[in-house]
């Protein structure tokens, strides 16, 4: 089952903090971001069933995947496809700026072919894959951010028999893909609440087409999704972002990123504080890994958490 190697288990790690004692809530972290140290968190999760997939295929296809110029699905499925040796290809979204920024100077030294396109063309993906497939005679198309009904699938194994009976389950949601698996696997037990990275309220439509496409026969009403934590949108950070990320690390030691994980904790906090998360919960905020996303912040804000 498991094609990519993994360090360790997730396991659930207790937070303790005077906010959450006074309410009588006990909150957890699943620390995906310590599974792998180059295909962290839900990544290697979307990733597992579809390699799988790809080197039962004779011959093992290309694959070819999008992403913007500091993204984890590019840096991990490089790793991913390197361990594997998988070919790869990586259209990058916008210029290809020299020297590479770290994320895709690592995407590169592990094999993965990367092809900028302009930011228009970037957004017409049919057009751009029928571009390759003239070019390659095998190619496994991954969309962006690694979502796919396989991926979806993978998502539910996040979730172990512990997690069904939290009361509550926090995720990190980008495409929504990770949240649908994880609203599976709860199987009707607790409630998944999603913190969106990005500005607007167009996920809860995504998260429903992937849990309808996935799974047609079931209906699923435990989860909702706030998008009140974007801090101005995807990638976006404020002063107030950073200054809670730094302080949650100093006092638990837990790196949180400043693309997904450190919006969704925030966005708990924010929530507790005023009590719109019942007293005596019990929450589980999975960390999602990510932590290379720093790379981008550090390179356009000169923000940098070894100093933290
Ligand atoms: C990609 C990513 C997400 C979002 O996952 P989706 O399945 O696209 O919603 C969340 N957290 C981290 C750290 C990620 O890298």
């Amino acid at each position: 089952m498991k094609v990519i190697t993994q360090f360790q288990e997730p396991f659930l790690q207790p937070v303790n903090e005077p906010l959450l004692e006074d309410r009588g809530i006990s909150l957890w972290i699943r620390r995906e971001d310590l599974i792998h140290q180059e295909i962290s968190g839900n990544k290697w999760w979307k990733l597992s069933l579809n390699l799988q997939h790809i080197i039962g295929l004779d011959p093992v296809p290309t694959l070819l995947t999008f992403g913007g110029a500091y993204s984890n699905h590019l840096y991990a499925t490089a790793a991913a496809c390197s361990e594997l040796g998988i070919e790869c290809i990586g259209i990058v979204r916008g210029e290809i700026q020299q020297p590479l920024n770290p994320t895709l100077a690592f995407a590169t030294e592990k094999g993965m072919k990367l092809v900028p396109v302009t930011r228009s063309a970037y957004r017409d993906k049919e057009l751009l894959i029928q571009q390759f497939e003239k070019d390659f005679s095998g190619l496994y198309v991954l969309p962006e951010g690694g979502t796919n009904e396989l991926a979806v699938r993978s998502c539910i194994q996040m979730v172990n028999g512990r997690m069904q009976k939290m009361d509550i389950i926090c995720v990190p949601v980008g495409t929504g893909g990770t949240m649908a698996g994880i609203v599976a696997g709860m199987e009707s037990n607790g409630s998944v609440l999603g913190f969106s990275a990005l500005k607007g309220n167009f996920l809860t439509e995504e998260v429903d087409q992937w849990l309808q496409k996935v799974f047609p026969d079931e209906s699923f009403t435990n989860w909702t999704i706030t998008s009140d934590y974007h801090h101005g949108g995807y990638g976006k950070i404020t002063d107030e972002l950073i200054g809670f990320i730094e302080q949650f690390y100093i006092r638990h030691g837990i790196l949180l990123d400043p693309v997904y994980t450190g919006k969704m904790m925030f966005g708990i906090y924010d929530m507790i504080r005023r009590d719109m998360i019942p007293a005596g919960s019990s929450i589980c905020a999975i960390h999602t890994g990510g932590l290379q996303g720093w790379n981008g912040v550090r390179e356009r804000y000169g923000i940098d958490p070894i100093s933290f």
